[in-house]
């Protein structure tokens, strides 16, 4: 049987690049897997970043991160959505993995790399994630993940350590595969440095939530093509992150128009902008109207938490209580 599994960390507002890199395919995996998908708030994970974490914003980002989910479309009474540390098979399992891992394979993973560079103090916890990750997909026995690129590695390692597993302790876990989708597989950060991430901060993200114009303030001055300095000068939307905003926010003869106008330099830069503006309003405008009704009875959301975290935790028992068995633990 084939089942779903996708985390999603609270460590900032989520933006357009967790909307849709991954959470648009929860949404349409969701319509497709019913409760054989699984979502989590991953709360766990997000205190490895010490960038990013701060236990007085943690609980309510937890509870944002629900809201943002279910306002996209996400409805959790046809699938399992839950918070992490709310079921605690989670860790259990993570650390029978740290045991079968080698750490050479984690120091290698490119979003340590990133976001280890950027610490003076390393905490372990951040070199482990990927195990947790792991975890987090195998207690499941999910053998399908919607995520963005950047967890290509993170999906490599889950296989080998289900490998590992599977044959030092018997057949016990699916080798997962990555769904992406493939309009919007690294959606760069509108400040132009790299991809756009929440725990970078405001100055890189188009958030979900976030009013137009704040959204139209940092588009006005986000980087275009670096060789186009005057109006007059033609420019390339292939090197334009606004043309990347275009293709998830405009309709077709918009992004023709701008392809071929940018390119004879018949459209400027300012006007190229707000154009995908009139997009980006019309995608947000009713998620964020669904957000606020959401956002009104936080009681019925922390009751559906409540709820996919039992029928999580229903799934996660029995493969955790064969784990135990396999790797020999003592029962009385
Ligand atoms: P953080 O900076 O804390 O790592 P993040 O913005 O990278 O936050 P995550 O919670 O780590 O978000 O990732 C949630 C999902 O969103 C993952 O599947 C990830 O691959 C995807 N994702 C994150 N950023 C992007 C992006 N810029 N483009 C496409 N997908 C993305
Ligand atoms: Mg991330």
């Amino acid at each position: 049987m084939s089942r779903v599994f996708s985390g999603i960390q609270p460590t900032g507002e989520p933006h357009i690049g967790n909307y849709f890199g991954a959470m648009q395919n929860y949404v349409k995996l969701g319509r497709e897997y019913g409760k054989q998908s699984l979502y989590c708030v991953v709360d766990l994970h997000a205190l490895t970043n010490p960038a990013a974490f701060d236990p007085a914003l943690l609980a309510q980002r937890t509870l944002d991160m629900a809201v943002a989910n279910f306002a996209v479309g996400l409805d959790p009474s046809q699938v399992i959505f839950f918070v992490q540390s709310h079921v605690p098979e989670h860790q259990e399992l993570s650390w029978v993995f740290t045991t079968i891992t080698p750490v050479g394979d984690l120091e290698r993973m490119t979003q340590y790399k990133d976001k280890s560079g950027q610490l003076e103090s390393v905490p372990a916890g951040l070199l482990m994630y990927p195990v947790l990750m792991a975890a987090d997909i195998l207690l499941y026995r999910a053998d399908t993940v919607p995520v963005g690129e950047d967890q290509t590695q993170h999906i490599e390692l889950t296989r080998e350590i289900a490998r590992k597993f599977n044959h030092s302790f018997g057949e016990t876990f699916p080798e997962p595969r990555a769904v992406y989708n493939k309009q919007a597989l690294r959606i760069p950060g509108v400040d132009g440095q790299g991809k756009m991430s929440k725990s970078k901060g405001e100055t890189s993200t188009l958030g979900l939530f976030e009013p137009m114009d704040s959204i139209w303030a940092k588009l006005r001055v986000a980087p275009t093509d670096p060789a186009r300095v005057r109006r007059t000068d033609p420019g390339n939307p292939d090197v334009c992150l606004i043309f990347d905003y275009h293709k998830l926010f405009s309709d077709l003869d918009t992004i023709q128009m701008v392809d071929v106008e940018c390119r004879r330099a018949g459209i400027g830069c300012v006007d190229c902008k707000k154009a995908v503006m009139t997009g980006i309003t019309a995608h947000l405008t009713p998620i964020q109207a669904r957000g606020e009704e959401l956002r009104d009875d936080l009681d019925s959301v922390r009751d559906a938490l409540a709820q996919g975290a039992r029928e999580a935790r229903a799934i996660a028992a029995p493969v955790m209580e064969e784990v135990r068995t396999k790797v020999g633990f003592l029962k009385l």
